[in-house]
């Protein structure tokens, strides 16, 4: 598959790519902001991502988080095109080796290889003067973090949003901690969101908002179906459905029973 979209954002530019073009969910954004790649993009799609940076005068790449479609291509822009690939402490630490994914992720992204990156400064400037905050937000994995543009109202949100109405938890997931990082961003000062998967998000921060309303409104039916009684199959069931394909293909990585579970386990004010 060729390069499935161009973006355009006032001074970001992006590609969308993706081995297969099924929804969010399979492809995914780089994004170029002057002098720095936000996030590689998946190894399977180096070619496309190569042509892509070699259009730009590219000196940094930022990663959010260890994830294969966020650094699959890490290892090429440091060995190939010389850029100077930076992250936080716990994602440099986790960047070092080489994970097993299941069948699935590699299909549609293929394998990370393992990479040296820099660790990134609270606060970066790079060596064309781009003026980046860097803001730990754990809870999708532990090692994420969104990158803010105060002087634009800039947020590059990593796998914070995706989407506002959640149907699958990931085992690898903290809920509390995701809602803590959503309201953490929340107090930013923000319009615009990037997220890799979503796209260009012109109220990112109203998406944001409702993404964390979903999940405390949906904690609070849970709870209260689980005090009425009800057990949480039942739950689940009534409030997402059955477990589905996707499910079935992850491997039971991401499960809605999850969701329903960590609804529950969710303290009253996170
Ligand atoms: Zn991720």
């Amino acid at each position: 598959m060729a390069v499935i979209e161009r973006i355009n954002h006032g001074p970001v530019s992006g590609i969308r790519v993706g081995r297969f073009n099924k929804g969010i969910n399979t492809t995914f954004v780089v994004y170029q902001y002057q002098d720095v790649l936000i996030d590689t993009g998946p190894i399977n799609q180096w070619q496309y991502i190569n042509k892509f940076v070699d259009e730009k005068d590219l000196n940094h790449v930022l990663i959010t988080h260890h994830h294969e479609d966020h650094s699959g291509n890490a290892y090429h822009l440091l060995k190939q095109k010389k850029l100077s690939v930076l992250t936080n402490n716990l994602c440099q630490q986790l960047l070092k080796q080489t994970y097993s994914i299941p069948f699935i992720q590699k299909l549609i992204w293929g394998t990370a290889k393992a990479v040296s990156a820099q660790l990134l400064p609270a606060n970066f400037i790079s060596d064309q003067g781009l003026n980046l905050d860097i803001i730990l937000t754990p809870g999708h994995t532990e090692d994420m973090s969104c990158f803010h543009d105060k002087e634009n109202g800039f947020l590059f949100t990593g796998d914070l949003y995706i989407a506002s109405k959640v149907r699958y938890y990931h085992k690898d997931e903290d809920l509390e901690k995701q809602i803590q990082s959503l309201n953490k961003v929340l107090t930013l000062d923000f319009d615009t969101a990037f997220c890799p998967h979503r796209g260009i998000m012109k109220n990112g921060k109203k998406d944001i908002t409702n993404k964390r309303d979903f999940i405390l409104e949906l904690s609070s039916t849970v709870k209260s179906l689980a005090k009425s009684g009800l057990p949480v199959k039942e739950i689940r069931k009534q409030l997402l459905g059955k477990e589905d394909m996707f499910t079935l293909m992850s491997k039971f990585h991401f499960t809605k029973q999850g969701l329903i579970d960590a609804c529950l386990a969710l303290p009253e004010n996170p």
